[in-house]
């Protein structure tokens, strides 16, 4: 059953792009997902003739634009609802691969704060597969901190772009998780600053990756979201013109808002549908696994556990779309609530997926069944993107 089919007011519109994205989720992440998942080697993902590419050129030609709703005449509200809609349908497809396919709008949502339509262009072509590097080695959780309050970098930063003349030239290196990072054409680059006036402190860049200077590190291997490439970035004198810093150390706190803010909604959609795919196919096997004569669904226990797993799903999606409407209709975007989110959906995917897994009995740990792998997703997500531990501190700030 599609997302979609519990909304009592889509229009046609609405209703049209969320039975394409489902089709797309059902027929294409979801076999693609599990394939992914099971190379050994995390160079295989991203290897030439990979099934990767062909999920990026499918769901270029959907045409549906998650950033900026282009092509539509949908309201603000609808936008917000379609948002949610959309990014829970790939997470129940597939959470590396949405995680992918998400972040790679990056560097073209960073890009139209630039006001240079040369720079959008290029970052909007086809071809074109983003990344958002963040983390350095010597900075992770930190860094959230760090970007909101510029003046106070902990320790020294990894990469720095320094002003000189007319561009900034970037040096260092971004940590191995970067998203999309091994294959990457550009990058949403958040990093340190120094304005070779004495002033330092943290900016935003647009940053094409297929410049002299840039090079990679091996594909990471991980527990989960295995089908999501993640690597390494090294600068090595990377000159790119001053008007590709997008965001200044000014603005940064603001500018970490709204990006944060976008990334943190975007991850509370993306894992309800996480949690909603644990829940389907739980459901699912529980009605049809016979034992002791009669399928386990007729147990009241598994009855009681499967009604928590439905509660915890719709709590989830209820704060996520309360969530992004707000940030979506009202400015400056309220970064407690896209965390709020955050945290609940992922909390609440690997909670579900992990009770399903209980569900599913011996089964469950079973690499023929496709629970294990949601459980491993799942667990994944509550480091991205900052721990979620971490990033209740930040929103706590805002209380
Ligand atoms: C699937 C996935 C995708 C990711 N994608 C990206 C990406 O696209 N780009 C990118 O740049 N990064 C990405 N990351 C990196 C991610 O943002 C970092 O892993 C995360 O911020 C945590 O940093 P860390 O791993 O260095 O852990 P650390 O910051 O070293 O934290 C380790 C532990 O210490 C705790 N801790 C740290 N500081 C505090 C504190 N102040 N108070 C209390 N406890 C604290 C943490 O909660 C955690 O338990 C991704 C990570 C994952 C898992």
């Amino acid at each position: 059953m599609a997302i979609s089919d519990y909304e009592v007011d889509l229009s046609d519109e609405e209703r049209e792009i969320c039975e394409t994205v489902h089709r797309f989720a059902e027929e294409v992440m979801r076999p693609a997902g599990k394939e992914l998942d099971a190379l050994e080697d995390p160079a295989d993902v991203i290897a030439p003739g990979s099934v990767l590419y062909d999920v990026f050129k499918k769901y270029q030609s959907l045409g549906i634009d998650q950033v900026s709703m282009a092509g539509t005449d949908l309201t603000p509200a609808q936008q917000a609802r379609i948002r949610c809609i959309t990014a829970e349908e790939m997470g129940w497809g597939d959470a590396g691969l949405a995680i992918s396919l998400g972040v790679s709008g990056f560097p073209r949502m960073l890009a139209g704060l630039s006001g240079n339509p040369e720079l959008v262009e290029r970052v909007s072509a086809e071809d074109r597969i983003g990344c958002w590097p963040i983390t350095e080695p010597d900075h992770g959780s930190d860094l959230i901190y760090y970007l909101k309050h510029s003046a106070d970098v902990p320790g020294t930063p990894n990469c720095t772009a320094v002003k000189e003349g007319d561009d900034f030239v970037i040096r260092g290196q971004k940590s191995a998780w970067v998203s999309n990072g091994t294959i990457a054409t550009d990058a949403a680059l958040f990093c340190s600053v120094d304005m070779g006036d004495g002033k330092q402190g943290s900016a935003a860049f647009v940053v094409p990756l297929d410049v002299p200077g840039v090079t990679r590190g091996k594909p990471l291997d991980k527990l989960g979201q295995r089908a999501l490439n993640q690597g390494e970035i090294f600068f090595d004198e990377v000159r790119v013109p001053a008007d590709h810093m997008v965001i200044n150390s000014d603005m940064m706190s603001f500018g970490a808002d709204m990006v944060l803010s976008a990334a943190n909604g975007g991850m509370g959609s993306i894992f309800v549908g996480v949690a909603q795919a644990a829940l389907d196919l739980a459901l699912d096997y529980a009605k049809n696994r016979v034992q002791g004569g009669v399928p386990i669904m007729e147990h009241q226990s598994v009855k009681g556990r499967l009604f928590t797993m439905f509660r915890k799903v719709e709590a989830a999606r209820a704060l996520n779309r309360r969530a992004i409407h707000t940030n979506t209709l009202q400015a400056p975007a309220r970064l407690e609530m896209a965390i709020a989110s955050k945290v609940t959906s992922t909390n609440t995917a690997f909670e579900v997926a992990s009770e399903a897994l209980q569900i599913f009995g011996g089964n469950g740990l079973s690499r023929e069944y496709p629970i294990e792998k949601i459980l491993r997703d799942a667990r994944a997500s509550m480091i991205e993107d900052g721990c979620n531990e971490v990033l209740g501190l930040v929103g706590a700030e805002r209380l």
